[in-house]
């Protein structure tokens, strides 16, 4: 795994306090489907559970699916602790990488802290169904959804 990529993720995240980042998550083979040649995501975002921290990010460099999508970024509970991305389709040159990285971080911990899917193409939140689509939205949350984690009093 590319240790420039998670000193990234650590400072894009600092924002938000108390968040654990796993990397390099022991994938277990009981979460791997063979038949796809992927991981199932709900599996892995299990294992970060037993963490002691607010929030938790693991890492993996598998490819992950969940549910009726051919492949997903990330997974996360809304309200929930744990999160998970994969940086396996997320790759390309190192700052394409590092953004592409910290988007769906920042879009899985989002769902943490309670936020849903947003409307707005541009906002951090939006569901990214392919690369094209997490290049296009922008490495913040629109108004509407910054607004909402300051309520929740993640940000001051
Ligand atoms: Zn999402
Ligand atoms: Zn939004």
């Amino acid at each position: 795994m590319d240790d420039f990529i998670l000193t990234h993720l650590a400072s894009e995240l600092s924002v938000f306090g108390d968040v654990e980042i796993l990397p390099r998550v022991d994938v277990p083979e009981s979460a791997h489907r063979p038949r796809r040649g992927q991981y199932l995501a709900s599996d892995l975002k299990e294992l970060t559970a037993s963490f002691p921290h607010d929030k938790v990010l693991g890492v993996v460099d598998v490819d992950i699916y969940e549910g009726s999508n051919r492949f997903v970024f990330g997974l996360a509970d809304v309200k929930g602790r744990s999160a998970i991305i994969s940086l396996n389709r997320l790759k390309g040159d190192a700052e394409t990488f590092k953004q592409r990285a910290a988007k769906e971080a920042l879009h899985e911990l989002g769902h943490t802290f309670g936020l849903r899917h947003c409307q707005d193409r541009s906002c951090v939140m939006t569901f990214s169904k392919s690369l094209a689509d997490t290049d296009a939205k922008q490495k913040d949350y629109c108004q509407f959804c910054a607004l909402r984690l300051r309520t929740a009093g993640v940000f001051p």
